[in-house]
């Protein structure tokens, strides 16, 4: 089934239980541990797919219950695909839907079967079952996609965890079954909330299944940011060492840093974009405020050490200027900059396993 997927480690740290290694995709390599930005609906917002290829991301992402919802499914399947669709020619993942329909929809009911809930559009009930998810994501025809789950809210009682995580295994078994095109790798998705033993049993039960990859969902959640690197300890010494390990909904700098020392090769979050829809830049590891009066007369760049269009072509006075005058602009310039930033982080990363200096030159977020 996935012949045309593969995952190479080339270095292992010496300290940790980080990794480097690349995925090979239908549309291109990844290299790992990698940040991968959100394009919610066929798009990373405001930035053109020529844009984005230059900020080093790799892959990017897409949402199956968005884009379920608008233009439907059908019609990107008519396009050509997504790939063709929002023209980037790279790897793409689609989430199954699982976490919006539970996070974001009201009126929701959720039985053995699947979910069923009100579009936010229309008002029409819509059933979201595994098989559903999955027709829908072989025809939107990303190369990643990932299992239909139930993401239990923070907090959640152990019994309600643990009922949640037994159907996320019941409803993959579906989604293997459903699955239906050799050039996508369905990953499947590890829950278990905020408690070890139940997370090291979804994530035992599931590599029994040897999918081509495999994800730490239900993190994020609310949950104290602490808990996500306990979470991942206890979930990656149960997860095959040969497949992609994808982190969903972690996108800062010491909570991807730690997660990578555990052995987690893939990250995604909305951070860098919304960020910079709210005039925000991250910088060094810190988030700046551009319409802060500090940066009114500051003619440096946003990071002199930073490669993007966006830091070799323009002044923070330039950019808080835009931001004050709510030019769509500044949102460009910041999304570049924003994404630029953490896939570099990865990169940066990536390069000290290589080197063997992770633990050394990331001591600051590892502690
Ligand atoms: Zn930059």
């Amino acid at each position: 089934m996935t012949t045309q997927f593969s995952f190479q480690v080339s270095t292992r740290c010496s300290q940790t239980k980080a990794r480097a290694g690349v995925f090979y995709t239908p549309h291109g390599a990844v290299e790992t541990p990698r940040f991968m930005p959100v394009g919610t609906l066929a798009n990373v917002k405001t930035v053109t797919p020529t844009q984005l290829q230059e900020t080093g991301a790799q892959m990017v992402l897409a949402n199956t219950y968005h884009l379920h919802l608008q233009p439907g499914e059908r019609i990107v399947e008519k396009a050509g695909g997504l790939h063709q669709f929002m023209r980037w020619n790279q790897p793409i993942l689609t989430d199954s839907g699982g976490f919006q329909v539970f996070s974001l929809s009201e009126m929701r009911q959720i039985t053995d079967d699947g979910v069923i809930f009100r579009s936010p559009h229309d008002g029409q009930m819509i059933n979201l079952t595994p098989e559903r998810s999955i027709q829908i994501q072989n025809a939107l025809g990303a190369d990643v996609i990932m299992a239909f789950d139930e993401c239990p809210p923070y907090p959640a009682s152990r019994e309600e965890v643990e009922a949640a995580t037994q159907r996320t295994y019941r409803w993959l078994e579906r989604c293997i079954s459903a699955h239906q095109r050799p050039d996508q790798a369905l990953f499947g998705i590890v829950q278990g909330g905020v408690y070890p033993d139940l997370r090291a049993a979804a994530a035992e039960a599931l590599a029994g299944l040897d999918l081509p990859g495999y994800a730490i969902g239900g993190v994020s959640v609310g949950e104290p940011p602490e808990l996500i690197a306990k979470i991942v300890q206890a979930t990656t010494p149960m997860l095959p060492v040969d497949k992609p390990r994808y982190l969903m909904g972690v996108g800062t700098y010491k909570e991807m840093a730690q997660a990578i020392a555990s052995g987690m090769d893939l990250f995604d979050c909305v951070i860098p974009t919304r960020l910079a829809r709210h005039g925000a830049a991250l910088v060094k590891g810190e988030r700046w405020n551009l319409k802060n009066s500090q940066y009114r007369e500051d003619f440096q760049p946003l990071d002199e050490t930073c490669p993007c269009y966006t830091c070799q072509n323009f002044t923070r006075a330039y950019i808080s200027h835009l931001v004050r005058s709510q030019e769509i602009l500044a949102y460009t310039l910041l999304t570049i900059h924003n994404i630029t930033e953490l896939v570099r982080f990865t990169q940066k990363i990536r390069e000290a396993i290589i080197g063997d200096r992770f633990t050394t030159e990331f001591a600051q977020w590892l502690s």
